[in-house]
């Protein structure tokens, strides 16, 4: 298994401001197998707790190392429901973070608005310490589950992931384009980033830099790479916006 991180691109300067860690299977036999095959049968069982341990440590491994080479990136991780069920989740995070001296800001721990839906006590609890120590959490997805736009104002989350499947028909369908807008300026209302995944087409950034979303990823801005590829792109996204900036 290893990782590989998708930059996320500030809408405005063009600014790389982070990346998400998205985990990879390298099969000896039959090649790369994506995590929409293997995340869900891990999280079958509680293999995916110590699979998502293990993906924390590394993500956080890595954000240090480019901190250490003085590149300052917030590391979105993808947590499962039941990891966040673990009554040690925060103990664990907490340790992770120590153990690699890491700023907990520079973590933001994306969760689907299904777990946050299911429990919101209990797991809305849990969120909330993490959130005390300085951790960000952001609600990944939205859109596609239960969670209604006034539901929003009740999630402890500090950023909104706005789901590719409405960015894909941004421009071509009003209704999903006014559902795009609804949702960053609730997010603007409530004080929460926006970032819109799966950014293709330029059509699409325009869009969103129209709407005011704040950040967005996709393969228009770049696919997922190697951990030795984000200082590249990071780096000339700064010079670029330095010299734009003038
Ligand atoms: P996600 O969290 O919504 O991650 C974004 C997915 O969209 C990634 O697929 C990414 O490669 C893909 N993507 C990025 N830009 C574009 C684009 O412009 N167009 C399109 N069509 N797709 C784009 P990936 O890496 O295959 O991951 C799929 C899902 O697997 C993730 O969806 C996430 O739910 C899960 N996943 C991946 N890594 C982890 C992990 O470490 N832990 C957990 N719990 N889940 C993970
Ligand atoms: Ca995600
Ligand atoms: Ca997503």
């Amino acid at each position: 298994l290893h990782l590989v991180y998708q930059p996320v691109f500030d809408l405005r300067s063009g600014e790389v401001l982070g990346v998400e860690a998205l985990t990879r299977w390298q099969h000896p036999d039959r090649g790369t197998i994506p995590p929409d095959r293997f995340i869900p049968i891990a999280e079958e069982s509680d293999l995916i707790v110590e699979l998502g341990t293990w993906i924390l440590d590394e993500a956080i491994r890595q954000v240090v190392s480019w901190r250490d080479a003085g590149l300052e990136l917030v590391m979105g991780v993808n947590v499962s429901t039941r990891q966040l069920e673990q009554e040690d989740f925060v103990d664990v995070v907490q340790q992770l973070l120590a153990k690699h001296g890491a700023p907990p800001t520079q973590l933001l721990l994306e969760l689907t608005e299904s777990v946050l839906v299911a429990d919101l006590d209990e797991v809305g609890q849990r969120l909330n310490v993490l959130r005390a120590l300085g951790i960000r959490v952001a609600i990944d997805d939205f859109g596609t589950g239960y969670a209604s736009m006034s539901y929003l104002s009740r999630l402890p989350v500090d950023v909104v992931k706005i789901d590719h499947s409405f960015v894909r028909r941004l421009g071509s369908d009003s209704t999903d384009s006014a559902l795009v807008r609804s949702v960053i300026d609730l997010a603007a209302t409530l004080g929460l980033g926006t970032v819109a995944e799966g950014v293709e087409r330029v059509d699409q950034m325009e869009t969103l830099q129209r709407l005011q979303c704040q950040t967005a990823q996709g393969y228009l801005l770049s696919a997922p790479v190697e951990p030795a590829a984000v200082p590249v792109l990071a780096r000339a996204s700064r010079i670029n916006a330095l010299v734009a900036g003038f």
